[in-house]
């Protein structure tokens, strides 16, 4: 089933049918579930059916075409408020919410949903990238949030609860998003030509986890290419590979200039490594891999691991890493640490 063309996350538009035809909603909801889900989505497609000219509100049915609907497509609305961190920054600045140095309190998003709404309905504000928050733009946040503002609505936007500061986190009603069902990603990767193949869709869909952005990344040839050959090469660690972490340095270094960015790659090469010995760990009972041939031809080449406890050591090794990146460790330490563990780790489980 989908709602106004957003696909798997009917029992969100049913809570809020609920809450909308009982007419509590509340002021301040925080959105809860993986990047790449469509909670942003499902965020502007609220604000879309609260403003629209000629649908009520428990209807969630935004007409698409009154000057409203338009608007908010057109992300142009007086009365909605849409921010998120920018990408070469480590935090949403602070001037987002209270104005820069010349304007303060006098732009921004706190000053503008103080504001009268335009439309005489509400006013509508999303935060997006939420878990990026830092404790000054909270504490300018705070005070929108203890004292809303009245027919307004705030609606944050995060991965996860812990990563929230506990100020934040108390004063919103949280909606957690599940990630998105297989068949659907591959529904939605094939319709928009991510995939060209029927064996590439299914390869993007079990890689994705339910997240129409890993499914992106995972399309591009040298994130294919690099995991390929960082799988082969953590299946071969008890060799003590040289260069090994220049290597994955090199590749994150690759993503861009900005220290987020980096931090994202390098992010994200860690989670592949941690997928790739829970499969070990699978292959061990038997488990078979399905639709991804690039993971079942390595596993196929890779050691058996005989001490299943280091295996799932080295799983915890890759998650811890993936904490201390952001926690902001050096890049470079980081790394070799890492893959020095893990090689150590790996040498238990030799046959
Ligand atoms: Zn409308």
């Amino acid at each position: 089933m989908s709602w106004q063309g957003i696909e798997g996350h009917d029992q969100v538009v049913e809570r809020f049918r609920r809450i909308l035809t009982g007419g509590r909603l509340a002021s301040t909801f925080l959105f809860i579930g993986p990047g790449g889900i469509g909670k942003r989505a499902f965020a502007l497609k609220l604000a879309q059916s609260l403003l629209c000219e000629r649908s009520a509100d428990e209807a969630l049915a935004p007409c698409g075409d009154c000057p409203s609907c338009q608007q908010v497509v057109a992300q142009s609305h007086p009365d909605v408020e849409l921010v998120a961190k920018p990408k070469d920054k480590s935090f949403i600045p602070l001037e987002t919410f209270i104005g820069d140095r010349e304007h303060r309190m006098r732009e921004g998003l706190c000053h503008n949903m103080a504001l009268k709404p335009h439309g005489g309905r509400r006013k509508i504000a999303i935060i997006d990238d939420a878990d990026y928050l830092n404790q000054e733009g909270a504490n300018c946040l705070l005070k929108t949030l203890e004292e809303p503002p009245p027919n307004s609505l705030i609606i944050l936007i995060g991965t996860s609860e812990q990563r929230q500061l506990p100020t934040i986190r108390s004063r919103c009603q949280i909606v957690r998003f599940k990630p998105l069902p297989v068949k659907v990603i591959a529904t939605l990767v094939s319709a928009n030509g991510i995939s060209q193949t029927r064996g590439e869709t299914e390869a993007l869909a079990t890689l994705s986890d339910g997240s129409m952005e890993r499914a992106v990344q995972f399309a591009e040839p040298e994130l294919a290419e690099f995991r390929q050959e960082l799988m082969t090469r953590l299946g071969k660690l008890f060799e003590r590979s040289t260069g090994f972490a220049a290597d994955v340095g090199a590749f994150v270094d690759a993503a861009g200039k900005d220290a987020p960015i980096r931090r994202e790659r390098l992010k994200l090469v860690l989670g592949i490594a941690a997928d790739y010995y829970r499969w070990l760990l699978h292959a061990r009972t038997g488990h078979e891999v399905h639709g991804d041939e690039v993971l079942a031809r390595v596993l196929q080449q890779s050691p058996v691991a005989r001490d299943a406890d280091a295996v799932a050591a080295c799983v915890e090794r890759c998650l811890d890493a993936q904490q201390q990146v952001d926690a902001n460790a050096n890049q470079a330490t980081l790394i070799e640490c890492w893959i020095d563990d893990l090689a150590n780790l790996m040498q238990g489980t030799r046959a």
